[in-house]
């Protein structure tokens, strides 16, 4: 068995410069994570050594600096592939992020695969990227979106989920950890039901990608979707995988250049894959920059990572629930660090704004996953969401900011 590694958290601090910075006269406490991560050093001074030493476009020329960047850029492709532990490297296609992902999907895959009478499983704690690509693939081809419902504590009703399968349902569309609520779906499991109802499964990945090791082939899922800037990487870049053989049988999305073969005015035959999915110059700066920031993390070690996270989580979670007036949306037992709370008599946006003068930035409103807020009947909720370097110390600042949010109200 190998021993996992413990985090350095005070030397992690210090490879994200933007930590150090104070906002309103404080010492910034950034817990607005599952909306953008901090980026590591080695994140920026990647992309600054690309444009500074070797910047080309990729893959078509025969000079120097094309080759370097070219491999560069290849060189991040089978970065995310170890990252996902993906069989091969053409199974990642560069995205813009977990929404261009899960778009790409709905069009390519789901216009050649999907009809009338089809069905799409989702689950009812979606982002609206996991809804409404789906609900546009249904209003074109005719198919149905089936929603799997949760109980009161964010957690997905497993059998409920089981029984809306069906030989009807052509896709399940669901996400790992719940932006809203932190709340862990059991992906391995959903996946084996859906294959034996005849489905695929595509994984949202966005918030579940940053936070905990993932294995797209243990997972036994067919798609999987996450955004660089959630991950520590930079904004704009992120990746679809999905298996060679579903992507190869999949039509292209967008037409352009690198995705063709041959074109003629007549016919136009198609790349291999990834290619055929990346039409157009790619994100090639930010591409390599992604690298850098996933090779960052594995070295520290996703095991790690979670396990620090989930008793920060703890902690946290502990601190806050002591505060009267105050009520957590999510309590799943098995949570990734997300704590979405309201507080009686105050609304989101004003707790917003008070926190930050104190120098915590959290994320308040509906945090795009509007059935959720419905679901719980809130307006809004403030949402803290942790990263590994933030600390028990931050933790005690925003419980003590909480209770100054109150004081301000009462
Ligand atoms: N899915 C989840 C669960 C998210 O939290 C987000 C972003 O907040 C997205 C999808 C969309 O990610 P992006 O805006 O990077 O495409």
């Amino acid at each position: 068995m190998t021993q996992m590694k413990t985090l350095d958290v005070e030397a992690i601090r210090k490879d994200f410069p933007i930590l150090a910075r104070t906002v309103h006269g404080k010492p910034l406490v950034y817990l607005d994570n599952a909306a953008s991560a901090q980026k590591p050093r080695c994140v920026i001074d990647a992309i600054r050594h690309v444009y500074e030493h070797e910047y080309s476009n990729v893959h078509r020329a025969a000079h120097e600096l094309s080759a370097a960047t070219t491999e560069k850029f290849e060189h991040a492709r089978r970065a995310v592939q170890a990252f996902l532990n993906a069989r091969e490297d053409r199974e990642i296609i560069f995205t813009r992020g977990t929404t261009e992902a899960i778009n790409l999907v709905a069009q390519a895959w789901g216009r050649a695969n999907v009809s009338a009478g089809d069905e799409i499983l989702i689950t009812a704690m979606e982002h609206h990227s996991n809804i409404v690509p789906w609900q546009m693939l249904c209003q074109a081809t005719g198919a149905k979106l089936v929603v799997a419902p949760m109980d009161d504590t964010g957690t997905l009703i497993l059998d409920e989920y089981v029984k809306r399968l069906s030989p009807r349902t052509r896709l399940v569309a669901c996400v790992q950890v719940s932006n809203a609520l932190g709340t862990i779906n059991p992906v391995a499991q959903m996946a084996q039901a859906a294959h034996k109802a005849g489905a695929l499964i595509l994984v949202d990945g966005a918030q579940a990608a940053p936070h905990q090791r993932i294995d797209v082939q243990a997972l036994g899922v067919d798609f999987y979707a996450f955004s660089g800037h959630k991950a520590y990487g930079p904004t704009g870049i992120g990746a679809l995988w999905g298996r060679a053989e579903l992507l190869e049988a999949m039509p292209p999305w967008q037409g352009g250049g690198e995705m063709i073969k041959s074109v003629s005015f007549e016919q136009t035959t198609y790349n291999v894959i990834p290619h055929k999915f990346e039409a157009g110059t790619p994100n090639i700066a930010d591409a390599i920059g992604l690298a850098a920031g996933l090779e960052y993390l594995a070295a520290r070690g996703m095991d790690a990572i979670e396990a620090y996270e989930h008793e920060l989580l703890e902690y946290a979670t502990a601190k806050v629930r002591e505060i009267p007036g105050l009520r957590i949306i999510g309590t799943s037992a098995r949570k990734a660090g997300v704590i979405s709370f309201v507080l009686e008599g105050i609304h989101a946006a004003d707790a917003g704004m008070i926190l930050d003068q104190q120098g915590i930035a959290v994320r308040v409103g509906q945090h795009c996953a509007e059935p959720v807020m419905d679901f719980f009947k809130v307006r809004a909720t403030v949402r803290a969401s942790f990263a590994f370097y933030n600390t028990r110390a931050e933790a005690d600042v925003l419980a003590a900011g909480i209770r100054k949010v109150q004081e301000l109200f009462s």
